[in-house]
């Protein structure tokens, strides 16, 4: 197991981890969680991690429900992850 501390953002709850994701263990139903799959890509303990901190992290390599691919910041939110496309490396515009 890793030493990577999981504390829910919303209520500060222990948070459970497994293969679908992380999830609020609260049972007064805080209801937070992130998905493990987001647009086709797994994404690692680090990488929830990150995102149950609140940082964003870069996804490269993401499926579009087109089937296209796409790259984005999953950025953390109140209901769970969003895609961000602000200041992405090697889009940026002169
Ligand atoms: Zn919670």
């Amino acid at each position: 197991m890793s030493e990577l501390e999981w504390v829910c953002p919303k209520c500060g709850s222990a948070m459970r981890i497994n293969k679908g994701g992380a999830f609020c263990a609260d049972e007064n139903g805080c209801g937070f969680r992130v998905w493990r799959k987001v647009a086709g890509k797994e994404l690692t303990d680090e990488e929830l991690n990150a995102l149950v901190r609140g940082r964003k992290v870069l996804a490269l390599g993401l499926k579009s429900k087109a089937g296209k691919s796409f790259n984005a910041w999953l950025v953390p939110g109140a209901e769970g992850v969003e895609f961000s496309f602000e200041g992405l490396p090697g889009k940026e515009t002169n």
